[in-house]
């Protein structure tokens, strides 16, 4: 079996998807996305299609080696993303040709039912913001039986902030805590936009409200920073979804800097690398929760691992994950989880017809140049 054809489709914004054809007929899928860099994301997985043309698909770990290694300059979101949706693609071939889901080719299913949480939260406290807030609530645990929540602290943060502004989100916080009782989970994502003596602070404001976590509360590159928060704060910190690699990983470990980590699995190097940076993770006793905030096509790759990984927590999940309008069967949440997958491969059947769009449109995804503070700096997203 030869790789035959190599496409990529651009059908949605935050959804870029690769497809490997073999000669023998069988049809992988991937997701490359990278936030915000179709172009050079696309360009990339142009440049791995041409060497992987002609090669066995089944020889998986020897081309992410060859991708990772060969070029002399390794590692970075664009060729990573790149590789980590070439990779998702082949693991699909491979399910699909010994006719099983990837996760019994990476030693079985360490469980029976993948646990996932929902973006909910109560960013607005006006009376209006409050019934949209409801709403969601109710829909969502109507819908899926959710028993997990994240949510964001909102907009621009400075490096200080009145306290207004703070006892603002602290009081949304205390409110969904109120709202969802004490046997759902509730956690934050910070987005890295704070400094760690006001993730601090923040953090100490809200402990009483019991949060499952607390997410980048401080930028991803320095691990002595993120343990500095950690060591400040009583419940668990998360950190990962921009760290690329066992490499990148590997000094949060050693420092004890975070009790959880959100591997993103279109970006840190596809299944192979997740569920290696899963493994690598568990002798710290620290579990895995990926991250996904992109398409169905990731969000099947991130259960692969969720299925083969025994230091898995739980899974995040977009709306756009659960391929409503992409896949044949949508994901169905029932009672907080999603029952294992059980076809062959990633374990969806696309719709062609939805997946193979071309957007011509470039618009930024996260973030970009509107987003500066009052003073005209740059603020993060
Ligand atoms: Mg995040």
């Amino acid at each position: 079996m030869k790789v035959a054809k190599v496409e990529q489709f651009y059908p949605a914004q935050r959804t870029r998807l690769v497809k490997i054809t073999t000669d023998n007929g069988i049809v992988g899928w991937g997701e490359s996305t990278l936030e915000g860099k179709a172009r050079s994301g696309m360009a990339a997985v142009q440049e791995i299609a041409d060497y992987l043309i002609g090669k066995d698909p089944l020889r998986i770990e020897h081309h992410w080696q060859h991708v990772y290694r060969s070029a002399f300059f390794r590692g970075g979101a664009i060729l990573m993303s790149a590789l980590s949706g070439v990779d998702q693609a082949l693991w699909d071939i491979a399910g699909k040709h010994f006719n099983v889901p990837v996760y019994q080719l990476m030693g079985g299913a360490t469980r029976d039912r993948i646990r996932v949480y929902a973006h909910w939260g109560i960013g607005d406290l006006s009376d209006e913001g409050l019934a949209k807030s409801r709403t969601r609530l109710d829909a969502l645990v109507k819908k899926g039986g959710y028993k997990a929540f994240k949510a964001g602290p909102a907009g621009k943060w400075r490096a200080q902030e009145p306290p207004s502004r703070i006892d603002q989100f602290v009081k949304a916080a205390f409110l969904m805590r109120e709202w969802v009782g004490p046997d759902v989970e509730i956690a934050f994502d910070f987005h890295a936009k704070m400094t760690p003596g006001l993730a601090i602070e923040i953090c100490n404001e809200i402990k009483g409200m019991r949060p499952m976590f607390v997410e980048e509360p401080v930028p991803q590159e320095n691990a002595e920073a993120m343990k500095q928060v950690s060591d400040h704060v009583t419940f668990p910190i998360a950190t990962g979804e921009r760290l690329l690699t066992r490499w990148e990983f590997r000094p949060l470990f050693e420092i004890g800097a975070v009790s959880l980590i959100q591997p993103d699995v279109s970006h840190a190097g596809g299944i192979s690398e997740t569920k290696r940076i899963a493994n690598m993770a568990e002798p710290y006793y620290v579990h895995i929760m990926p991250h996904c905030a992109i398409g169905p096509v990731a969000f099947a790759s991130c259960m692969q691992v969720d299925a083969s990984v025994p230091n898995f927590l739980i899974q995040e999940q977009a709306d756009a994950c659960l391929g409503e309008g992409m896949l044949e069967q949508p994901w169905v949440v029932k009672d907080g989880h999603i029952d294992l997958p059980k076809r062959p491969g990633l374990g969806f059947e696309i719709n062609e017809r939805a997946a193979q769009k071309m957007l011509n449109v470039y618009p930024e995804e996260l973030g970009g140049e509107h987003f500066h503070e009052n003073d005209g700096s740059v603020a993060d997203w």
